[in-house]
């Protein structure tokens, strides 16, 4: 999902707290103890049962907001005897439940289906059941919305049930650890002047005959028939019903595999997105690059239009990206690259709970940043970037937390878990040395063992961390502890001197950190820094292990003044202090230490002499 700013009164600011935008947080029922560090303990063998796939027969009439389904679950007893199992579910009525064609008794308490098995389920031992339900038209617009837009000529229905509101449109186990293996099928019926979009590819459409025998309603309408035979969770389900015009595309992959591109968008829309979608193949073919990502991970990739009152940039449904409507028709270039990056990381490797949300949208937005970086420059990544340093430390002004577990109300707080998520990203590649402008490295090569370790399964940041590991061969218990399990970024102050040192010069850096409350004392993070000297430059890298940290180094030529951190590839903060006064010309210098302080100047990229008269308030990363 990806939060935008847009000049519309009711999206929020990225700096700002976000509102819970989707429904509710969990009520009394099937999660009630709903814990986020828990629910990496739901992975598929770990509740009674194990979704397999789904099946829903929809009958959309698009004249009132209600429908009728069919759905048939098929699970797997993860138990002994599974003699009775829940489903998420709310805001719809259940009439029946059936098992081979025979009724199964039922009970819906808060927020659930609770279904009595007439015959035991034996663990290992898969079980379809059929479930006839309907959402009645008067219910809340929550996981399903249907509307008239002003915008457009005729209605638009449609799902966005990202984190947890499918249960208001479907009976499912509604949270990612429970991924349908099998995929799943979706059968919409609606009348013949409208079209729908899915998850997958449309097999067929079939129109209904006029039937005595069958539902008179029935008449003029059609059936689209589609079908996604991947694993798939039930936030990145969804159907959408309207009058759409398709135009498709096609991107050959580095191995010959071919992408089909098809997109269901409003007719009025539709030349629009030509240019708006002009560089979509290019960033597929940037992202499924076998030294970056790799193969695209799907059938397809296509857009859709969000519902009216969308109040987000887009939602990564799998193969079916929700894109805001005034965003179809171009300067959508980082909305489109953080979705269509979700489809490896989020869609086929997904978080195995909102714990680790993070993970889904860190990789969201540092690829929004890659690619933007590929599209424009360095010199355009670097300022991109920032942007989300400047975000996030605005944000964390307000409000504190550590990316890993964060409170329910906060999973998508923009500050927080998009873009210090996307810079702590960023920092890895830096620890693992893969720093090369546009040549993917250690970093790229971690990713793509991640992939190929829990293909279309679900991860934590332990695994996150442990594939790192095995691929670097590094220790990263100190970065993911203070990064990611602890709250906050490292604020410095540095101060320098220097002295000959012989034929060359000696220099001693200081470098303290007042990272405030809840945040690690010490931040062990390298920090580079440039001298740049009368002869050729020299990078210095400060590994902190105390604050003060006191170190000294030695360089060739006489140093001028230093730059922290000159690449951004630490997210941090930084006071550069110069304290030496140089008495006399080299080479027959003396030096004395002396400390002065004149004024405070806030600049974004300074550097400063030893003799300097100011100390320089340096906020990196602006
Ligand atoms: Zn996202």
């Amino acid at each position: 999902m990806n939060l935008v700013l847009l000049l519309l009164a009711f999206v929020p600011s990225p700096d700002q707290p976000v509102p819970f935008l989707f429904g509710k947080p969990p009520a009394a029922g099937a999660h009630s103890t709903f814990d986020l560090r828990h629910s990496t303990l739901l992975a598929d063998s770990s509740h009674t049962y194990d979704v397999r796939f789904y099946r829903l027969d929809l009958d959309l009439p698009m004249y009132v907001a209600g429908y009728n389904g069919r759905e048939l679950v098929c699970i797997q007893s993860e138990v002994p005897s599974l003699d009775t199992f829940s489903l998420d579910f709310d805001a719809m009525v259940c009439d029946s439940v059936k098992r081979s064609g025979v009724k199964q008794t039922f009970t819906t308490p808060s927020g659930l289906l609770t279904i009595d098995l007439a015959t035991p389920l034996p663990q290992g031992e898969s079980a379809d059941l059929d479930i006839f339900f309907r959402r009645e038209s008067t219910a809340q617009q929550i996981g399903y919305f249907y509307a008239r837009p002003p915008t457009i000529p005729f209605a638009h229905g449609m799902t966005v049930g990202c984190p947890r509101d499918n249960h208001y449109w479907f009976p499912c186990y509604d949270l990612p650890s429970d991924k349908a293996e099998r995929g799943i099928m979706m059968n919409l019926t609606v009348p013949d002047t409208f079209q729908t979009s899915s998850n997958g590819l449309l097999d067929s459409v079939t129109p209904n005959p006029r039937s005595k025998t069958q539902n008179p309603k029935s008449f003029g309408t059609r059936t689209y028939w589609w079908r996604h035979p991947y694993p798939i969770c039930t936030y990145l389900m969804t159907f959408s019903a309207s009058r759409f015009s398709t135009w498709r595309d096609t991107v050959v992959g580095q191995t010959g595999d071919t992408v089909p591109i098809i997109h269901y968008l409003w007719p009025r829309d539709s030349a629009a997105s030509r240019v708006g979608f002009q560089n979509l193949p290019d960033m597929l073919e940037y992202f499924a690059d076998t030294l970056r990502f790799g193969p695209y991970p799907f059938e397809r990739f296509g857009f859709i239009p969000g519902y009216y009152g969308f109040p987000w940039g887009g939602m990564e449904h799998q193969t079916t990206v929700m894109l805001h409507a005034s965003y179809i028709g171009g300067g959508s270039d980082a909305t489109q690259a953080h979705e269509l990056s979700h489809m490896w990381w989020g869609d086929m490797v997904t978080h195995v709970g909102y714990a680790d949300v993070w993970l889904n949208e860190g990789f969201g937005t540092y690829a929004e940043c890659l690619y933007m970086g590929h599209q424009q420059g360095r010199a355009y990544f670097n300022t991109y970037l920032r942007g989300k340093v400047s975000s996030y430390i605005s944000r964390d002004r307000s409000f504190r937390m550590p990316l890993y577990n964060p409170p329910w109300s906060q999973i998508y707080d923009y500050g927080h878990i998009y873009c210090k998520g996307a810079v702590v990203e960023h920092m890895l590649r830096f620890v693992l040395g893969d720093t090369a402008w546009e040549q993917p490295g250690l970093y790229y090569q971690a990713l793509r063992a991640y992939r190929d370790s829990f293909p279309y399964g679900t991860v934590s940041t332990e695994d996150y961390q442990r594939i790192n590991e095995q691929v670097s061969g590094m220790d990263l218990d100190w970065f993911f502890d203070e990064w990611i399990y602890q709250a906050g970024y490292p604020k410095y102050s540095l101060t320098w001197l220097r002295e000959p040192a012989g034929d060359s010069f000696r220099i001693i850096t200081t470098l303290t950190q007042q990272n405030g409350a809840q945040a690690p004392p010490v931040f062990h993070m390298p920090l580079p820094v440039r001298v740049n000297c009368t002869g050729d430059d020299t990078m210095l890298t400060i590994r902190p292990n105390a604050s003060p940290e006191i170190d000294t180094f030695v360089v060739a030529s006489y140093p001028q003044n230093v730059v922290v951190d000159p690449d951004n590839w630490v997210l941090d903060s930084c006071y550069l202090t110069g304290m030496a006064e140089e008495l006399s010309n080299p080479p027959n210098m003396v030096f004395k230490t002396r400390k002065v302080f004149a004024r405070n100047v806030f600049v974004s990229h300074g550097s400063i002499g030893p003799t300097s008269q100011l100390l320089v308030k340096r906020r990196l990363h602006k």
